[in-house]
C-alpha cells in the first residue's frame, strides 16, 4: 500500500494528527497494533463483550466522540491489528514494516513520503520483593482489564507507587466495586505543594479524583512505599511503611495491608524504538522535536507520549499541531494548527515537568532489593546475579546484560532496564533495539532473499 502520510499509534496523539493531516488534503494510513482505536487513554471494550455504557469508565468521554466519529467520516485509512516492528527509509519515502494479527506472522508493508511517530509510553515498574507473585498487577494493566475487559483483578486492592495515573486506576477499581485498602502514594505532597503554579490547570482533575477516593472511603497514604508482597502461590497482602525526607524507610513505621491485588506502576516511559532505528535524536529516554513536533529527521514527526509523558489532553495537542505540519510540508505550505494547541501544549508541558519533578520514585529503592528478588522476569536473573555483576566490574546496563542474561528475554528490557540501571547507580540510556517487536526469522528471510535461492 501507498499513501502521503503514515501515523503509527492511534492513541490520542496519533488521532489528532491523522485527522488534522486529513483535513488538509493528506492521504493518511493510521496504523496501530491494538484491534481499535484510542490507545491507552480511550482504550475501548472488545467488541465482543457488548458493553452498554462504555462511557461510564472513561474521563474526556465527548472529545472521544468526536474524534471517533471524525475518524468514520473521514478518508483516512485505518489499519487496526498491524504491530510496525521497523521503519525503514527508502529513495522516496519511507517503508513501514507490520506484522498482522494476533499471531504477528504475516508481513505487511505500508509505503509513505512521511511518517509520523505516536506510539506513546509503558509503564515503569520497579522492582520489590514478591512483586513477580500473581495477583500484583501493573496499575495501568489493572486499568486495561476494566476499560478493555470489563473485568476487575481482584476483590481486595491496594494501589501504589508514584504518579498522577494511581489516582484514576484507585477511583476506577473503587467505582467498579473492588474494596480499596489504601492508595500508596511514594511523592510527598509537600514537593507538589512547591509546584503549585505549574499544577494550576491541573486542579479540576485531581479534585474530581480526591472527591472519588473520599466517596469510595479509599485511605491514602503519601510519603509512603510497599516494601514486600507476601503470598505462597498468589498474593495474600503487602507490607507498606512510611518513606522520610531522603526516601528512605523509616524504622519502625511497617504495616500490613491484607490484599488479593496490587496495582503498582511507577510513572511511564516513552517508547523510541521506532524513532531510534529511524535514527532520530533523543532527548535523554524521549525522542527529540522541534516547535512543529519534528524530529531531526527529514519526513519523520513525532507526538504523544513518545517525546515526554504529560497525559491525554497533551498528547492530542501535540498530535494535531504535527499533523499540521506534516501536512504543510508534504504541501510546501505553512503549518496552520490551531491556535489553543499551542496554548494547551506549552501550558501542559509545563505541568507535566512539574508532575515529573515532584513524582520521582523514593530514591533508595534498590535498597528494597533482597539478593532473591527477580530483577529480569524474561530471564529469571535475581537481584544478587546483578549485584554480583557489578561487583565484577560491569559498570553499565549492557555489560550486566552480557554477564547475567538480565534484559536478553521476550520484553528486550523494557522492563528490567531501569531497574538495572538503578542497581548500577546510572540514569537510565536509551536501549538501541534494532526492532520494536519480535520477528519471526521466516519474515527477516523473505525480506532479504538470497541469491540463487528459490
Ligand atoms: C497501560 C496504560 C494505562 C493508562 N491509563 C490511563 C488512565 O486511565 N488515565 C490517564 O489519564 N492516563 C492513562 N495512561 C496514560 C495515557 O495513556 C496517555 O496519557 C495517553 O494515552 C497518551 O497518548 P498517546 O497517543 O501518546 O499514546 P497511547 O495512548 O499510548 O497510544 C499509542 C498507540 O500506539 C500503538 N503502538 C505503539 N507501538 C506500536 C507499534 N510498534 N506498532 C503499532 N502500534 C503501536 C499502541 O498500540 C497505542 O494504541 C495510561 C497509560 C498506559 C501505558
Amino acid at each position: 500500500m501507498r499513501t502521503d502520510l503514515v501515523v503509527i499509534g492511534a492513541g490520542p496523539a496519533g488521532l489528532a494528527a491523522a485527522l488534522a493531516a486529513s483535513a488538509r488534503g493528506v492521504r493518511v494510513a493510521l496504523v496501530d497494533a491494538a484491534a481499535q482505536t484510542g490507545g491507552q487513554f480511550y482504550r475501548q471494550p472488545a467488541a465482543g463483550l457488548g458493553a452498554g455504557r462504555p462511557e461510564a469508565l472513561h474521563h474526556q468521554w465527548r472529545t472521544w466522540e468526536r474524534l471517533r466519529d471524525g475518524l468514520a467520516a473521514g478518508p483516512v485509512r485505518v489499519l487496526t491489528e498491524h504491530h510496525v516492528w521497523c521503519v525503514e527509509r527508502t529513495s522516496d519515502g519511507f517503508t513501514v514494516h507490520a506484522l498482522l494479527g494476533p499471531e504477528q506472522e504475516e508481513p505487511v508493508e505500508v509505503h509513505a513520503h512521511a511518517v509520523l511517530l505516536a506510539t506513546g509510553g509503558y509503564e515503569h515498574v520497579l522492582p520489590f520483593p514478591g512483586w513477580t507473585l500473581p495477583g500484583v498487577v501493573t496499575a495501568g494493566g489493572a486499568q486495561a482489564m476494566l476499560k478493555g475487559g470489563l473485568v476487575v483483578p481482584g476483590h481486595r486492592a491496594v494501589v501504589a507507587g508514584s504518579g498522577p495515573l494511581l489516582l484514576p486506576v484507585a477511583t476506577g477499581l473503587a467505582a467498579a466495586g473492588v474494596e480499596v485498602a489504601a492508595l500508596v502514594e511514594s511523592t510527598d505532597p509537600g514537593r507538589l505543594a512547591r509546584h503549585a503554579p505549574a499544577l494550576a490547570g491541573k486542579l479540576p482533575e485531581g479534585a474530581g479524583h480526591a472527591a472519588g477516593l473520599l466517596r469510595h472511603r479509599v485511605p491514602v497514604l503519601t510519603r509512603h512505599t510497599v516494601v514486600r508482597a507476601h503470598g505462597d502461590d498468589r498474593l495474600t497482602g503487602v507490607t507498606v511503611a512510611a518513606l522520610d525526607a531522603d526516601g528512605r524507610v523509616r524504622p519502625g513505621t511497617a504495616r500490613h495491608l491484607p490484599c488479593d491485588t496490587l496495582a503498582v506502576g511507577h510513572g511511564m516511559l516513552p517508547h523510541t524504538d521506532l524513532a531510534e532505528t529511524l535514527g532520530c535524536r533523543l532527548d535523554g529516554l524521549t525522542v527529540a522535536v522541534d516547535t512543529e513536533q519534528r524530529t531531526d529527521v527529514p519526513g519523520v514527526w513525532a507526538a504523544g507520549e513518545a517525546t515526554g509523558i504529560g497525559g491525554a489532553a497533551l498528547a492530542l495537542a501535540e498530535g494535531h499541531i504535527a499533523g499540521c505540519s506534516a501536512a504543510a510540508h508534504l504541501y510546501g505550505t505553512a503549518p496552520d494548527p490551531a491556535p489553543a494547541a499551542l496554548k494547551a501544549r506549552a501550558k501542559l508541558r509545563r505541568s507535566a515537568a512539574a508532575l515529573d519533578a515532584a513524582c520521582a520514585p523514593p530514591v533508595h529503592w534498590p535498597e528494597h532489593l533482597t539478593d532473591d528478588t527477580v530483577v529480569c522476569r524474561c530471564e529469571e536473573v535475581t537481584a544478587g546475579s546483578v549485584r554480583e555483576a557489578l561487583d565484577l566490574g560491569a559498570g553499565d546496563e549492557r555489560t550486566v546484560k552480557l554477564l547475567t542474561r538480565a534484559g536478553m528475554g521476550w520484553c528486550q528490557g523494557r522492563m528490567c532496564g531501569t531497574a538495572i540501571a538503578g542497581l548500577a547507580g546510572r540514569a537510565p540510556t536509551p536501549a538501541k533495539r534494532p526492532f520494536a517487536r519480535p520477528v519471526p526469522l521466516g519474515v527477516l528471510a523473505r525480506q532479504h532473499p538470497q541469491e540463487g535461492q528459490s
